[in-house]
């Protein structure tokens, strides 16, 4: 029988999922399941890897079964994941030594502050692409060697490996034959140098990680290997791996220089295809490399909003404004405007372009007339101000303007943020049919791989229009918005300031 059917595994913070497209890129099949949060202390966040493991493989197998799939039916596996989460384990058993310590987890902090006061932090950031964060796998790996009794002696002896979580997946899936992960994963942990393409000696060093302990890198569309016929019945590729945020940017066929992806989910992430361009950020933007199909790789500068749907779900849990996100919506819409109210959500400090972790979330604007119809439009605005505020950074770094967006992610159904987000960028704003291009990203570098589609092109041809959102208002009305919103940020700023 031909085969038919891709599949993409969607290993997330929250969820591992599973699902099955068709070549044009519909759905077929799709399993789910939530696996444990685990907090050991307060800022620290775990996953234990065989449970992601476990529930990976289990949704896979549902997805499969739900349509009477077989191995034979699949051309290829593509895998999509968290970033940044770090996993060590041993070579030998495959049992993992710690936890996976995850991306969210800010442990190692101090780590970072002392490496910044040493004087790397340039030089992470010109060679890495990233500005030296705890978030990323380097000082969590490094965690780990310096916490784990003997660990550190193990690794050297080349008995301990590391790896993300695609890289675990890959292990897990070829039974231990395959230690490998891809371009755009191994640029998320702040280890890799991002122009030479290879792990970086000064910062191993400074960590004190030995090299061995690395995977092998790789396109993302890529023949990494089969599955061990155990799983599924029969051996499968697996053809395509990429980072969650990259994977997205790929389904959504951003693969040009200017190109720009924003997923409204919880947060908010910014990407844009910058072509062969390695650019340094001037307002504190990240370098990233893209998902592509061959060793001369695209770049990507990425920017994200810490507080984007959770604004909304504030309104819902937090203030009780709201029954649903939804809902949101329909308040919105029941006003003309949000009449000079403006909503700050900084709850967790202020990222690019303004960048101060001591900001507080304020509202502004407030008068007798002021209702929670206007409350929560002004909320859902501030979603599309601060996705404005990357845009505009990503302009600058740039120098070009941006025309289009392309959007996914929860908050991206919301017709009123959508058309907001266009009116306030004076831009297109895009929504495709297929909301799941993460797994739809991971889905076609699989496909590529496997000689499935023959080019880039035809994914394009594949992509289908849900609405196009156009702006609406004039230039005056757009500058008083922006203007106001600048002001009420630079209030946010002054609080943040004082004692
Ligand atoms: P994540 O993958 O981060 O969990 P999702 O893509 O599932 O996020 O989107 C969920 C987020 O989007 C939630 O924060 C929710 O409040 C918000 N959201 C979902 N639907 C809407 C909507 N129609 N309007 C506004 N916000 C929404």
């Amino acid at each position: 029988m031909e085969k038919k059917l891709i599949m993409a595994l969607d290993q997330g913070t929250t969820s591992s999922r599973c699902i099955l497209f068709k070549k044009n890129g519909e759905i077929a099949s799709i399993a789910q399941r939530e696996f444990t949060q685990i907090y050991p202390k307060p800022g620290y966040v775990e996953h234990d890897p065989l449970e992601i493991w476990s529930s990976q493989l289990s949704v896979a197998t549902e997805a499969m079964a739900k349509i009477n799939a077989k191995a034979e039916d699949i051309v290829s596996i593509g895998i999509t994941n968290q970033r940044e989460t770090t996993i060590v384990w041993d070579k030998e058993t495959g049992e993992p030594i710690y936890n996976a310590i995850v991306w969210q987890c800010h442990r190692t902090a101090d780590m970072i502050e002392k490496m910044v006061e040493d004087g790397l932090g340039e030089y992470v950031r010109n060679t890495t692409g990233l500005i030296p964060d705890a978030y990323f796998s380097a000082s969590k790996l490094a965690w780990i060697l310096n916490h784990i009794k003997g660990a550190r002696e193990k690794a050297k002896e080349g008995k301990l490996i590391f790896g993300t979580v695609d890289t675990w997946l890959i292990w897990k899936l070829t039974k231990g034959r395959i230690h490998t992960t891809d371009y755009t994963n191994a640029s998320r942990t702040m280890l890799f140098d991002i122009k030479n393409l290879d792990w970086d000696q000064k910062i191993l060093d400074y960590f004190d990680i030995p090299r061995c302990m690395l995977p092998e890198v790789h396109p993302s569309s890529y023949k990494f290997g089969e599955t061990d016929s155990q799983f599924f019945g029969g051996p499968v590729i697996i053809g395509g791996v990429a980072g969650d945020q990259q994977a997205s940017l790929f389904g959504q066929c951003c693969f040009n220089e200017g190109d720009v992806k924003n997923t409204y989910g919880t947060g908010c992430f910014l990407l844009m295809n910058t072509g062969k361009n390695i650019l340094q950020s001037k307002k504190g933007l990240l370098t990233t490399i893209a998902a592509g199909d061959s060793d001369d790789v695209d770049y990507a500068l990425e920017g994200s909003v810490f507080v984007g749907g959770a604004a909304i779900q504030w309104l819902r849990d937090g203030m009780r404004m709201i029954k649903n996100a939804a809902q949101s919506e329909e308040y919105a819409c029941a006003v003309s405007s949000s009449e000079g109210v403006y909503v700050v959500p900084s709850f967790t400090g202020m990222g690019a372009p303004y960048w101060n972790q001591h900001a507080k979330g304020i509202v502004v604007g407030l008068t007798r007339g002021c209702s929670k119809e206007h409350f929560i439009r002004a909320t859902l605005e501030s979603v599309a101000y601060q996705s404005y505020d990357v845009l505009n950074a990503m302009e600058l770094d740039l120098g070009k303007d941006i025309t289009s967006l392309k959007v996914d992610g929860g908050a991206s159904n919301n017709d009123f943020l959508m058309q907001f987000q266009s009116d306030v960028m004076d831009a297109d704003v895009i929504r495709s049919k297929c909301s799941e291009t993460t797994a739809l990203g991971a889905a076609y570098l699989a496909g590529l791989a496997a000689g499935f589609y023959e080019s880039k092109e035809e994914l394009i041809s594949n992509w289908e229009l849900s609405n196009r959102f156009q702006p609406s208002v004039k230039k005056e009305v757009r500058e008083k918005l922006i203007k106001g919103w600048k002001k009420a940020v630079k209030t946010a700023l002054v609080w943040a300031e004082e004692e």
